[in-house]
């Protein structure tokens, strides 16, 4: 059922409009302020408190003086306020998803789907919080004790991106929660909505003042300058862009922090001719198609050996066409616009440039006049090897096919760039898969599977798409540090 204007208006007035600092929503020390768009009308939908680097300030405090008591409480409350905020937002979850439709545009079926994963980082994290083990042994020489315990890492600067609203903040509260870590949450300006709702959430599930702290605003570095010069702060989680990435891992540097580092992608989804053609069109609407292309995982580039390249392209390019742009409150709608005007003229000018330089638009190719920032489904056959389209973030509907001859051809393209998150093969060998991900440089692999993001696993990247991981057994280490206390032999005399 499309959602009628009374109902957005109702859930946009529910959304808290100020700062959380110390468990209170206020506003910003100047005053100030700043909008936030639907990007399928290009019309304000809200006005939030923008923060100056005082709030900032402000907001690190509060979690430097929550931190003592927030370490030393039961790993089992900290849990249960975990589980409670996910049975919230399973209650709220039209909610969550028809915000995160209203302010970022994903149709809301995909923003449902983000809920539900997004959510589910608050469920695995509630159970990790009460496993986070240490160890006990007995030195080599069979004398001394050595005893290893994990303790919280301090107070972390969380940064978010603006395509996975909710999922990008869980990801990141739902350890630094379960490990014992404060926190000052700063959401990307153009999707802060989803944050301002998830953090309410939190302090209804108990979370103690001051140990989430929300700041947004206009300006990204007058929040986070002054909380990465602070000494009280000990982690910076970023999950955005290689630049800004590597921007804050200099500033970092100063003050020696602990860092995780979620950067970009160039995602190569390769397809052998023994695969199961239905199958790898559908993975690949899926690993290109999620997000309307906006995913740090989307399939960038897809390697199709020579011998299957005119019937995948052709049927993939079927499906592309059977796609209905619309806003996604609408029912028909399955893909929504991209972020904004500018995001749109960046995915355009990678496939003119494509084409010049000999692609084919097999479908789409331009972008979708009226309001809003939409962009036709587009995918270009035919793309020659050096192409630029092939080496950028395209970050839009847009699906270059290429082709190899060799599974060495196919392993030597896809380790062709400096990126290494995500990548994709479909083969139906599976002693080709073993040999395939051993030796493509990736920190994740997609095996006849078009969405890999889940919970319980490492998400991550190598080379250019940083550092650490995020979700699985591994997530909450990136919020913990090691203490070994060194015990004297107990049968000593
Ligand atoms: P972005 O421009 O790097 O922004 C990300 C966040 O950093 C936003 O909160 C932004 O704030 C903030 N920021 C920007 N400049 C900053 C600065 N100088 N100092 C401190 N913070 C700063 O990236 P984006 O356009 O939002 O997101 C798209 C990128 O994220 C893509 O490259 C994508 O691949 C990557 N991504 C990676 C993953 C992953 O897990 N590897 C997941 C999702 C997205 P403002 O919004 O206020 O500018």
């Amino acid at each position: 059922m499309t959602i009628s204007p009374e109902r957005e208006a109702a859930l946009l007035a529910s959304v808290p409009t100020g700062l959380l600092i110390d468990g209170e929503w206020r506003d910003a020390s100047d005053g100030g302020t700043f909008d936030v768009h639907d990007p399928a009308t290009g019309k304000v939908i809200a006005t939030l408190a923008s923060a100056t680097s005082e709030d900032a300030k402000a907001a690190l405090d509060a979690a430097d003086a929550a931190q003592a008591d927030w370490a030393r409480t039961p790993a089992r409350v900290r849990s249960d306020i975990l589980r409670r905020a996910f049975e919230l937002i399973n209650e709220r979850a039209e909610d969550f998803a028809l915000l995160m439709t209203l302010e970022m545009g994903k149709p809301l079926a995909e923003a449902r789907g983000e809920v539900a994963y997004g959510n589910e980082f608050l469920r695995w994290f509630s159970e990790e919080a009460v496993r986070d083990y240490g160890r006990y042994l007995t030195t080599p020489e069979g004398k001394n004790k050595i005893l290893v315990q994990n303790k919280p890492v301090g107070p972390c600067l969380l940064i978010t991106p603006w395509n996975f609203p909710l999922a990008m903040a869980t990801r990141k509260v739902g350890p630094a929660v379960a490990a014992g870590c404060t926190m000052v949450l700063k959401p990307a300006k153009l999707t802060p909505l989803t944050s301002q709702l998830f953090a309410a959430v939190m302090l209804e599930a108990g979370l103690p003042a001051g140990v989430l702290n929300v700041v947004s605003g206009n300006s990204a570095s007058a929040i986070s300058g002054p909380i990465m010069k602070d000494r009280r702060l000990r982690k910076v989680s970023f999950t955005g862009s290689t630049p800004v990435g590597r921007q804050l891992l200099k500033d970092a540097a100063d003050n020696v922090l602990r860092t995780s580092m979620e950067l970009g992608g160039n995602a190569p989804f390769i397809v052998f001719e023994d695969a199961d053609l239905d199958k790898a069109v559908e993975g690949a609407m899926a690993a290109k198609m999620r997000n309307m292309g906006e995913a740090c995982t989307a399939a960038n580039r897809f390697l199709v050996q020579d011998t299957i390249a005119e019937e995948f392209t052709r049927k993939f390019a079927e499906a592309m066409g059977r796609l209905k742009p619309g806003r996604g409150t609408e029912d028909s709608s399955t893909v929504g616009p991209l972020i904004d005007g500018g995001a749109r003229d960046d995915v355009h000018q990678l496939v003119s440039a494509a084409v010049s330089a000999g692609a084919e638009a097999v479908c789409g190719g331009e972008p979708i006049d009226g309001d809003g920032y939409f962009y036709a489904p587009t995918v270009l056959g035919n793309v020659p090897n050096d192409a630029a389209i092939l080496n950028e973030e395209i970050f839009g509907p847009v699906a270059p096919v290429t082709t190899f001859e060799t599974e060495e051809q196919a392993i030597r393209l896809a380790n062709a760039s400096e990126y290494g998150l995500a990548s994709y093969l479909f083969t139906q060998d599976y002693a080709r898969m073993f040999r395939v991900a051993e030796q493509i440089e990736f920190g994740m692999v997609g095996f006849n599977a078009g969405v890999i993001s889940n919970a319980a696993a490492p998400f991550g990247g190598v080379k250019q798409s940083g550092l650490g991981r995020e979700g699985g057994a591994e997530g909450i280490a990136e919020y913990s540090t090691v203490q070994y206390i060194g015990i004297a032999d107990p049968y000593a005399e």
